[in-house]
């Protein structure tokens, strides 16, 4: 067989870039159109039905059946009138992606014929087969069954030919068994404590709900190199190469125009989208070569959850029309940037108000304050939680490696808010304050537009960048519920907080604004420690956070513990959002996860390297030999085959470091294997089996760099990062 590394290169060279259609050339005449948004839903609804589902989202109420019953027949209606051929509840297990069941509308009827049926009860609730999607033991086999229930404030939509309904998937027994649950659980937690402290403010607001932006990185690489290469088809990265000659160095990747067939996909991709009522806006280069980022418009946050789930799919879905594949694996070359997810996240009313827009006067910029403040206390008080929830084992390879912000969680507020609270801090508030101008006066101004540089630094996880924080050091494949099902229920836990001591000080007698302001200054003293205004890419960083006493929690199996402290047990029971048992089902599916991900990338380096790269190498060394025994047969001095016998000698040394290495690794594994505890295993893992992958690839990628160039095998970096 030819090698497949030039057959795949072959087909790279011959493609041709695939027409595009799309339905119209002004977006706003296909915006949405595969959604059964309330517009549609006005369309196929009774004016009773409609208000009355609407009234139910907006007060999370549940749904009268006899109201399911008439938008389970308006959505059947709309969606056959679309092609739609089946349904399907859209749920997000803990496996990461998107899981989905379809069942035909169609059902035969007695007399032979059918009719299309979708029911109350269809749309309401489901029982998927779900006994294989991860638990952590709170699904045993006799109690297998999960269930899907509608969650109607996120729309339902159609995809390729399947109307799917999103949902929440339980155990029988009532505990989460995915993303969404939690995440409405503390959305809800902060809506009641945002309100509660908004109406210091103004009591006219009635609903705060928290705003996601989700910039996505990925990398795109050729599918015929993408399938030369068993270790990205299998593991998502790269597990050998060396380091392209060229690769990051120039940085002309970033503000170089996108390429024709890149751009193309983008177009076919963000049309799909656009169809989906996913907001694309931006798209652009990234730092690495075939490194590139889009990112929607901020939605409400369970949406734009759902939406960056979907997307994702769609990514996946659009790129095989173009004879791509997405990598959206944090790390899929060593050496070169990976990819994250930056979470855009602010909280707004049911007034339309930025809670963390600074307001244009003092009250509203005590308002302001309010929540910034407790935004940083509440990250500061449970920064190792907010490390746990973006732990994975690909996220590891990012954090700390100088590309992405480090395992230390800190707050980058930029200079002009960090003297703010400074002077906030310093500033005399006195309890004596009985005239409402002396009391602003100890308010320092917020300048009304803040500087650029709000956005600058890079280099910190959780910056404040104007009217938003962002939450940069989220893995690009994670579910970001993940994240911010924690970071909303840490800044409701903060905001109830703060409504006690506050109105502990009013009852003490002193004046509300007063005791807003003694409160806020309070907290901006005790949270101090997590602001940090540096390069957060620095050596001397991680010193002075240590003397901060910052955690710093590298890996995962670590990282994780926080899930289970008594401060995160206390905060979870307080706001109800997991109970003890559904906190342990996840520490051990993300243990789980962690151990299993390293021990196939083990497998497959261990098959690899013992079936592809030693033959490889080894079969070149013999036509060396060959070389130097003919050589000295013609009776030519040893300086004509000098090079060659070197070059033997380096292949026996490197070949016999791979095949010792992986038989030590295969040991180390069995022993890991054999640990029952999982916290256990998932370290033995990480600091007995996975060394062994670096200790490996730097001989494989030696070989990558003797072997002649037209019997390698696996597709190069140069090849996978360059060739579009
Ligand atoms: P940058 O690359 O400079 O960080 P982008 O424009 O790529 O900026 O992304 C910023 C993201 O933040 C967008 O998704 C944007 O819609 C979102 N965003 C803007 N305002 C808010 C807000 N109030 N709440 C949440 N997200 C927001
Ligand atoms: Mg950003």
């Amino acid at each position: 067989m030819a090698n497949i590394r030039f057959q795949a290169l072959q087909s790279v060279l011959t493609r041709v870039i695939p027409e595009i259609k799309t339905p119209s050339p002004k977006i706003s005449d296909y915006y949405a159109a595969n959604v059964f948004d309330k517009k549609k839903m006005k369309e196929f609804l009774s004016t009773e039905a409609y208000q009355g589902i609407i009234n139910s989202i907006e007060k999370g109420e549940p749904i009268p059946r006899d109201l399911a019953e008439q938008v389970a027949s308006a959505m059947k209606s709309w969606a056959i009138s679309k092609g739609a051929t089946h349904y399907t509840h859209w749920f997000q297990p803990l496996t990461g992606s998107t899981a989905e069941k379809h069942d035909a509308f169609f059902e035969p009827t007695p007399d032979g014929n059918a009719l299309e049926r979708f029911s109350g009860d269809a749309l309401a609730q489901q029982e998927p087969d779900a006994s294989s999607f991860p638990s952590g033991g709170i699904r045993n086999t006799f109690e297998a069954r999960g269930y899907t229930a509608w969650d109607p404030s996120s729309p339902a939509f159609i995809m390729a030919r399947t109307l799917c309904i999103p949902t929440v998937f339980v155990s029988y027994t009532g505990e989460a068994l995915d993303y969404k649950v939690p995440l409405l659980k503390a959305l809800n937690a902060l809506d009641k404590a945002a309100v509660d402290v908004c109406h210091y403010f103004d009591k006219s607001i009635e609903k705060v709900n928290a705003s996601l932006g989700i910039e996505q990185e990925y990398f795109l690489v050729d599918i015929a190199l993408f399938n030369a290469r068993p270790d990205l088809y299998l593991t998502g990265r790269t597990l050998f190469g060396h380091m392209s000659a060229k690769n990051q160095q120039l940085e002309d990747h970033y503000f170089g125009s996108i390429p024709e067939r890149v751009y193309t996909f983008m177009q076919d991709m963000e049309t799909e989208a656009l169809l989906l009522g996913i907001p694309l806006k931006t798209r652009h280069n990234e730092v690495a070569p075939s490194q590139f980022e889009c990112a929607p418009i901020y939605e409400e946050i369970n949406l734009a959850i759902d939406h960056n789930q979907l997307l994702m799919d769609l990514m996946d879905r659009v790129a095989k029309r173009h004879n791509f594949k997405v990598l959206l694996h944090e790390k899929p070359y060593a050496g070169i940037n990976g990819s994250g997810k930056h979470n855009n996240w602010s909280m707004i009313t049911n007034t339309g108000k930025n809670l963390l827009s600074p307001g244009k006067t003092p009250k509203n910029n005590l308002m302001f304050l309010a929540f910034f403040v407790n935004t940083i206390r509440a990250v500061y008080e449970h920064a190792d939680l907010l490390r746990a929830s973006i732990a994975s084992v690909n996220n590891d390879h990012r954090l700390g490696a100088n590309e992405a912000p480090p395992a230390i969680i800190s707050i980058f507020l930029g200079s002009q808010l960090s003297d703010l609270l400074d002077e906030i801090e310093t500033s005399r508030i006195s309890k004596k304050i009985k005239d409402d101008a002396l009391l602003w006066q100890g308010i320092p101004k917020i300048p009304q537009i803040l500087k650029d540089n709000t956005d600058r630094n890079r280099t910190s996880p959780f910056a404040f960048t104007g009217n938003k924080f962002e939450l940069r050091a989220v893995g690009s494949s994670a579910n970001s519920a993940s994240p911010m099902t924690v970071l909303n229920v840490i800044v409701a836990d903060q905001l109830k907080k703060f409504k006690y001591d506050v109105d502990k000080l009013i009852k003490k007698g002193e004046k509300k604004d007063v005791a807003l302001l003694i409160v806020i200054k309070r907290y901006i003293k005790e949270s101090k420690n997590i602001r940090f205004e540096g390069n957060g890419y620095s050596e001397d960083w991680e010193k002075e956070a240590a003397l901060r006493g910052l955690p710093n929690i590298k890996t995962t199996p670590k990282a994780l513990d926080a899930l289970l402290s008594d401060k995160t047990d206390l905060l979870f029971s307080e706001t109800a959002v997991f109970t003890k048992r559904e906190a342990h089902a996840r520490h051990e599916i993300l243990l789980e996860a962690f151990y299993k991900k390293l021990q196939i990338e083990a497998r497959v380096i261990g098959e690899l390297g013992v079936n592809i790269i030693i033959p490889t190498a080894v079969t070149y060394q013999s036509k060396l030999v060959q070389n130097v025994q003919g050589l000295k047969a013609l009776g030519l001095g040893e300086e004509t085959y000098k090079a060659q016998l070197e070059i033997i000698v380096k292949i026996s040394e490197h070949v016999s470091f791979i095949k010792g290495d992986i038989d030590r690794m295969v040991a180390e594994r069995k022993k890991a294997n054999n640990i029952e505890d999982l916290r256990e295993k998932a370290i033995v893992y990480d600091e007995k089996v996975k060394p062994f992958f670096q200790a490996i690839r730097y001989h494989v990628d030696k070989l990558e760099q003797l072997v002649d160039d037209s019997e390698w095998p696996l597709p190069k970096f140069r090849e996978l990062l360059f060739i579009k």
